[in-house]
Order: C-alpha cells, then structure tokens, then sequence
C-alpha cells in the first residue's frame, strides 16, 4: 500500500474520527501441554445443549431462504418469559444491535448520552458513530454507578441515559432503591436503557426487579441478550422490551433480516432448557465466589461482583498482569492502567486464575517494583 491509498478518495463521515474501536477479547496463546482458558469475553464456558445444536442444525438446512423477519413465535416467547406482549419485544443482532437501533431511534447528532464510566465499551463507539456527545459519569470508588450524579448530569440536550446493571467490567449491580430514585428524576421524555446482559448471574436481594420498574416508568426500556447466561454469544441475539410505540421506532431503525433463523430457533429452544441452564448459571455463579474470595485473600481489593467476571484493580500493573496470565494459557481482559477483567469459567480454568494471581502478587511484594 503506498502512503496515497492511506487517504480516503470519498469522503466519509467526520464523526468517525471519533469513534474508538472496539477490542474483542483475545484468544489464549496455546502452549505445549496446557488447557489454553479464554477468559476475556464474558462468554459461556460451557458448549451448547445437544437440545440447541439440534433445531440450528435444522435450521441451516434452510438458509437459502431469508429468516421470518417479524418472529412473532420468539417474540411471544420472550413476551412471556418477560410478563409484556410480544407488541413490546425488540429482538436483534445481539443487545448491542439492539442498543444501535436504539441510538438510531432516539439519538439526534450533537445530543448527550449519559452512562457510567467505566462501563462497556460499546456504548463511547455507538454515541460517536451517531455524532452524538458521550457524558461519563465516574464511578464511584466501589466500582458501582454514582446514579444520583447520573441524574444530575442530565440535561436540555439529554436524550438517552444507559445504566449497566451489573455492570461490565466491574462486576456490581445497581441496587433498587437508588435505581428508583434515579429514574424519578430523569425527565420522562428522557430514555433510560437498563441494560441487564448479565442479568441471570444476579443474586444480590438488593438488586432491581426491571420489569415491574418497567411496568411503572414509561420511559425505561430494558435491554437483555442470549449471549451470556445463554451461551449463544456466536448467533448474535438480543432484545429490548419497550413500550409499543416505542418498539415500533426501534423496529423501524433497525435491519429487516438481522437475526437469522438459526439464532431465533436457537433462541427459542434456549428459552424451553431454561432449567437445564440455570444448573450451569449456578455453577458459574458458585465459582465466582470462589475467585473472588480468593483473590480478596490474597489481597486483591475486589469489588462485589453479580456478573459471570471479576474485576481486579491492577492499576499500572494490569497488562503485566494480563502477560502473566498469558503465560498460563489464560487469557483475560485488559485495561491499561485500570485493571483486568476476568471472565469465570470452569473451575481449573480458577484454579489457575488464582495461582498466577498469587503468584504475581508475590512477585512485585518481593522484586523492585514493590508499594
Ligand atoms: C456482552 C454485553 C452485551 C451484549 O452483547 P450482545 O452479544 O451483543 O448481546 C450488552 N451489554 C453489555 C454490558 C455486555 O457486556
């Protein structure tokens, strides 16, 4: 490539000079000899049901055909699952699809996006890439959303507030009462989107109950996926519940065929093994006890965590961190100069998680780097 064909020859969009790009959860560099462990994506450990695999082998059997671009069958499902109509279901490719058609529905350009900070970071990409203004809210030093200074930074030119509960990558769940008072003050012309990707790990009793929070507040739309607890992170499936008018807007902003049928027959026999799955959320959920008292044993200042990951405070040690995790086979999430996410997975994967955590806590008390 020579230094011209660097340079665009149409013009494209100034806002994208904006937009971060998105890192995806790196791969364990496999060694000789060792189970390589990706812990970096928050995905499920665990491989798919027989029961799944079978009706999205069925499934492709047909992929000539478009998928049934309306659902109604999954978005009744999901409406009873949910206690709403299959009137106020959304589905899409993955909730972050959702969340795009969300922003295409409510975000005009130079408008404020509220949301924490740190928090996913899809949500910085998608309010740039609308040529909107990202507003971060800091979080507080629990790692939890300050939502009485969310609710203060709303303003005239506020059209979407995103609270992530639990939220990624620090693991704490917002709790009901401060969530009730937060959405009080937010002007009802306002959207607030809860997004609840890691809802089923949630155990906390203070957590929110968002459909009956839903039921009461016009301007909450809650965003959930089949992609974690689920375990269907590849066939890109989620989905808001929102009142009809607004769903409607949603459906309009978004791809006619963006959930193929395979995710949406996969989605549906995930839905009928809830049970089968909510054994496998147990276990993960058990685990994660596990690594997060370990790690605080250690030593390691751990937030309460009600995700299926756990966040590790490593300050300018987090990408050593990552290397030496790296060099077990594991691979976990970096944040420069913040920290590490560290997705929970199966139990020697913890296992192994917590000796490298050991071990390099060891390693800078005792080498030249220590305090
Ligand atoms: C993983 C995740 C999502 C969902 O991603 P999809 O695979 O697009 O459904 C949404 N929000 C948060 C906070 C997440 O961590």
């Amino acid at each position: 490539m020579t230094s011209s064909d660097a340079l665009s020859p149409v013009r494209l969009r100034r806002a994208l000079d904006a937009v971060p790009a998105y890192r995806p959860g790196k791969a364990p560099t496999v060694l000789e000899g060792v189970d390589a462990y990706k812990m970096s994506s928050n995905e499920n450990p665990y491989p798919p049901l027989p029961s799944v695999i079978d009706v999205v082998r069925d499934a492709v059997t047909g992929m000539n055909r478009y998928p049934d671009a309306r659902m109604v069958p999954l978005r009744e499902r999901i409406a009873d699952a949910c206690g709403v109509t299959a009137d106020e279901v959304v589905t899409g490719a993955g909730s972050s699809g959702v969340l795009g058609q969300i922003m295409g529905a409510v975000v005009e350009e130079g408008d404020e996006v509220v949301y924490a900070w740190r928090s996913f970071e899809l949500y910085p990409i998608l309010v740039s890439l609308a040529g909107a203004r990202s507003v971060q809210v800091p979080l507080t030093a629990d790692a939890r959303h300050d939502l009485s200074r969310m609710a203060g930074a709303v303003t005239a030119s506020t059209s979407l507030v995103i609270v992530c509960s639990p939220n990624n990558p620090t693991g704490p769940a917002v709790r009901a009462a401060e969530l009730e008072e937060f959405l009080a003050r937010v002007p009802r012309d306002v959207m607030v989107v809860l997004d609840e990707a890691y809802l089923e790990f949630v155990v906390a009793d203070d957590a929110p109950d968002a459909m009956a929070l839903y039921r009461s507040h016009k301007n909450l739309v809650v965003l959930r996926t089949f992609s974690k607890a689920y375990g269907l992170a590849g066939l890109r499936i989620g989905y808001a519940i929102a009142r009809p008018a607004i769903a409607d807007a949603l459906r309009k902003a978004g791809l006619p065929f963006a959930v193929t049928t395979a995710g949406q027959e996969a989605a549906k026999a995930s839905l009928d093994a809830r049970d089968e799955l909510g054994v496998r959320v147990k276990e993960i959920v058990g685990e994660r006890g596990r690594l997060v008292d370990g790690l605080r044993e250690q030593g390691w200042d751990v937030p309460d965590t009600e995700a299926n990951f756990v966040w590790v405070p490593l300050g300018a040690d987090a990408l050593a961190f990552v290397e030496a995790a790296d060099a077990a086979g594991l691979s976990v999430r970096g944040f420069p100069r913040e920290g590490v996410r560290v997705s929970v997975d199966v139990p020697e994967a913890n296992s192994r998680l917590l000796q490298v955590a050991a071990a390099f806590r060891a390693e800078r008390a005792d080498g030249p780097t220590a305090g």
